[in-house]
């Protein structure tokens, strides 16, 4: 227990958020602080930070990346992903993102999307994929996370979880470097920038579920996205953890979840200007 009370302004923030998690989901809403709906799955979420913010935190640890990390000199794994990466992103539904695609040349088997689209594909995840429509998968999935902000709504509950060290406003006040690292691990990117938060399995299975449904519509055979997660299942290293092996649904359970939604994604799948099934191999 805390012999210090926090000052009244944080002890009135407190009060807010906690009425802001208790009402988002009923139908009373605190416009003041954001409550927001996942695009695709309308899902109710809080979100404490704002979008610009969580954008600007986006591009200057994306950049950070870039500068530390090798890219890839593989012409041909460069050009595969930023194809997949122009074809999710056409039918993502976010004008406002400036997208960018990156292989970094790396064993880890791994990939991430930043807030405001900055994309970048670890050259280990590739053999995995397989075809195009495997790495569609991964690039989709990784894309479904930034869209639904899922990287803001941990770094909120982080705040909140954190109000007894008055912390409310601790993504904005950190240090440049700090957020950086701060929205890295929200973001499950690169772990030398800082501890992993896994993703919740919520997280996890609607990033999945966004995710085949924006591979199915840029035109890749949704019925890779249970085929891929077996695969995967067999061949992850044990090296540096992916993002989504964090948080463990079984690959059994997201496969049969994945099955469940193929109707539902082939009919995208079908409607697609361009269907490209599984494309190129990436190997
Ligand atoms: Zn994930």
């Amino acid at each position: 227990m805390s012999t210090q009370l926090p000052p009244q302004i944080s002890r009135l923030r407190w009060i807010l958020i906690v009425a802001m998690l208790l009402s988002c989901g009923s139908s009373v809403t605190l416009v003041m602080l954001g409550c927001q709906q996942v695009p695709m799955t309308n899902r109710k979420q809080v979100l404490l930070s704002s979008e610009a913010s969580e954008n600007a935190m986006g591009l200057t640890a994306y950049q950070e990346v870039l500068k530390s990390e090798p890219l890839t000199k593989n012409e041909k794994a460069i050009e595969i992903v930023r194809r997949i990466g122009q074809r999710i992103a056409a039918v993502a539904n976010r004008p406002d993102f400036e997208w960018e695609f990156n292989v970094i040349e790396s064993d880890t088997q791994n990939a991430f999307c930043l807030p405001g689209g900055k994309v970048a594909v670890y050259t280990g995840i590739l053999p995995v994929c397989e075809n195009e429509a495997g790495l569609a998968v991964v690039m989709s999935h990784e894309v479904a996370h930034a869209i639904a902000r899922h990287g803001g709504e941990r770094m909120t509950y982080q705040t909140a979880q954190n109000l007894g060290k008055s912390a409310v406003s601790y993504v904005m006040q950190k240090q440049e470097e700090e957020k950086q690292k701060i929205v890295l691990a929200a973001y499950g990117a690169a772990s030398e920038y800082g501890v992993i938060l896994p993703y919740s399995r919520k997280h996890e299975m609607e990033a999945d579920q966004i995710g085949i449904m924006l591979m199915a519509k840029a035109g890749y055979d949704p019925s890779e996205a249970p085929v891929f997660w077996q695969r995967f299942a067999t061949a992850k290293t044990g090296a540096a953890p992916m993002e989504w092996m964090s948080t463990h649904p079984s690959d059994a359970t997201r496969s049969a979840a994945l099955r469940e939604l193929l109707p539902q994604a082939m009919e995208y799948y079908e409607k697609a200007s361009e269907k490209v099934g599984l494309g190129e191999s990436v190997q």
